[in-house]
């Protein structure tokens, strides 16, 4: 027994040099930061011509009536009166209702054409809670180091520095090699829209038989991660997909009645066990190889201290696994998410339902399907009574690669404006324009390359929506240092 326990102390020693040994190897990836030659950019016009474009409220609604297109068309002036050069030199289509396609045609038309996009509209301020902002959602106000409104983040911010950058380049005499488009959609923020003006510049680009060599739209951010001691970086998430979205009508029926001569369960009483069985399935969870590349990614750039622990992530993979589970924000970045969001029984407090409804809210990871989601439902439910009905959906996007030329030039672009950015691959949440493209594009990423905390990202779709003013110098260099490196002379 004393030899076994000694033999068990030596392999514990042994493991722990081991890991002391590792960890101070385990540092981040060498990588060029070469600082990159200065950029000419306007800070004064972009700051300007954002606060304007703040003001023409291009909200968007479902209700095609309820849109107010003259603010659509006041947007597009804006742009025509504060990019001269770009309306003088590049072709400009109007798609659909609103939507703006920009073509800045290249010098070799062997070459696929590059698309930059964006979308114009915004989605209105939430009942009774325009009192709530500190400066009014649509005056476009330039205080305390902010321009502060409603699509400062998202995304007339990004918008605006796809202009700037295109505007200053042509000013530089640049010329592309290949076709530059910028596509910039009317209709973003009404989901599952299967007329929107993305998809419809998508189309076009297919029935003129292009490919587009990549696409890059709105998405992560650069966000500063710092935990004294331990780590001090900026993540750059890179979305290289976005989850699916789907949602369910499950109806239980029963005979219904007088409510003073009830069963022992009503219609609604049988939901109750449905509604518990459903959420009690949760999805399997499981760590995607670019969380894993994330987590490696961060756990390299810790502090000694903090590598001790990284350096073993490997056998950790099961514990960080639980954890994630635990925490719906992290949980939603490895599982499909279920979410029961709406339920109805009877019409009257003395009236047994006949039917009761509920709806269940899906988003679907990459790799799944809204048929896997219908199939685990029918699965779990066992209920003769009920009927489940899928309501609207979008299934989730493909994943686009790593090691394309775009993602490439964001890297080293990233990299080299700041050696603190780690370039992390990641799968956006929401629904963006971008996953519209993928019948004409493999390589497509989501991502807006300005710096905010965590704090002003709640921002979005909320109250008092503002960006950083020392955000802007960066994100404008940084789309004409990617359009010089997709497009310039190198081009291949
Ligand atoms: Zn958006």
């Amino acid at each position: 027994m004393q030899d076994f326990l000694l033999i068990l102390l030596i392999v514990f020693a042994g493991f722990i040099l081991i890991t002391l040994v590792r960890a101070a190897f385990y540092k981040p990836k060498k990588r060029d930061t070469t600082p990159l030659p200065p950029e000419k950019v306007d800070v004064d016009r972009y700051v300007r011509n954002l606060s304007d474009a703040i003001k023409i409220k291009t909200i968007s609604s479902r209700d095609s009536d309820r849109v107010n297109w003259a603010e659509f068309e006041a947007f597009h002036a804006l742009l025509e009166e504060r990019y001269p050069l770009i309306h003088k030199t590049l072709e400009k289509e109007l798609v659909s209702k609103a939507s703006l396609m920009y073509r800045w045609k290249g010098k070799n038309p062997q070459l696929k054409p590059i698309a930059l996009l964006a979308h114009q509209d915004v989605v209105p301020i939430s009942a009774g809670t325009a009192k709530d902002w500190k400066y009014p959602p649509f005056d476009g106000t330039v205080a305390e180091g902010y321009i502060w409104g409603r699509g400062s983040l998202d995304m007339k911010n990004h918008l605006i520095a796809v202009m700037e950058s295109i505007e200053t380049l042509l000013e530089e005499g640049f010329e592309p090699e290949r076709d530059v488009y910028l596509c910039f959609g009317h209709d973003e923020e009404i989901m599952l829209s299967d007329d929107s003006g993305a998809l419809n510049m998508a189309r076009l680009f297919k029935e003129r038989g292009i490919e587009l060599e990549s696409v890059i739209d709105e998405g992560g951010a650069i966000i500063p991660a710092k935990i004294k001691g331990l780590l001090d970086i900026n993540i750059a998430g890179v979305g290289i997909a976005e989850k699916g979205y789907a949602d369910f009508e499950i109806a239980v029926t029963a005979k219904g009645g007088h409510s003073s001569q009830p069963p022992n369960h009503t219609a609604l009483g049988e939901m109750a066990v449905i509604i518990q069985t459903i959420e009690n399935h949760q999805f399997k969870a499981k760590l995607t190889p670019y969380l894993k590349e994330l987590f490696r990614g961060v756990g390299r750039h810790m502090s000694y201290p903090g590598r001790i622990v990284t350096c073993n992530l490997s056998l950790l993979w099961p514990v960080v696994k639980a954890i994630m589970k635990r925490i719906p924000a992290a949980a939603s970045m490895i599982r499909n998410t279920t979410a029961v969001t709406m339920a109805s029984g009877s019409p009257a407090p003395n009236v047994l339902p006949q039917t009761a409804k509920i709806n269940v809210n899906f988003r679907i990871m990459p790799g799944s399907s809204i048929k896997d989601v219908e199939k685990h439902l029918r699965k779990i439910i066992k209920n003769k009574n009920v009927t489940i009905r899928l309501v609207e959906g979008k299934e989730p996007s493909a994943i686009s690669p790593t090691d394309s030329e775009t993602f490439k030039v964001i890297e080293d672009i990233c990299y080299r404006m700041n050696e603190k950015n780690l370039v992390a691959p990641y799968l956006v949440m929401g629904g963006t324009d971008a996953c519209r493209y993928e019948d004409v594009a493999k390589n497509i990423y989501r991502y807006s390359p300005f710096v905010f905390g965590t704090e002003l990202l709640l921002t979005t779709h909320g109250t008092n929506e503002r960006l950083p003013i020392d955000s802007v110098e960066d994100a404008v260099a940084f789309f004409k240092r990617y359009v010089r490196s997709l497009a310039g002379k190198e081009s291949k």
